[in-house]
């Protein structure tokens, strides 16, 4: 890779780095590694993948950061949204206790809060 392919390179990933933390404003004072971390985004390709379904979908308004969740579950309901990853973290911590579900949390990739998974 030459000098200037390089350059490119850095500048796309901070701009996708700058792009998470519009959509995750929360994450604004986490440092480029912690935000990857956090975000489970391994090295520079998933971390463009990632960007990639963030911002080029097919569906409609998928740009715009939209104020309602609109993921839903299997059943077509709107998926439980949890303002704080504590909270989400006891009810995983609850569903597993109660039905042996081991449930992992995320960043909903649309509005501030976070979703539960089954792994
Ligand atoms: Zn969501």
């Amino acid at each position: 890779m030459n000098l200037k392919a390089i350059k490119k390179r850095l500048l796309n990933k901070e701009r996708a780095l700058k792009q998470i933390r519009v959509i995750y404003s929360h994450l604004v004072s986490m440092s480029d590694e912690e935000l990857m971390e956090y975000l489970d985004i391994k090295d520079d390709k998933e971390l463009f993948e990632y960007i990639k379904d963030l911002f080029i979908s097919k569906e409609p308004n998928k740009k715009s950061l939209i104020k309602k969740c609109r993921y839903t579950d299997n059943s077509g309901r709107a998926k439980n949204l949890y303002s704080s990853e504590r909270e989400a973290k006891r009810v995983a911590e609850y569903i597993y206790n109660t039905q042996k579900i081991l449930l992992k949390i995320y960043p909903c990739p649309d509005v501030y809060g976070w979703h539960l998974s089954k792994i």
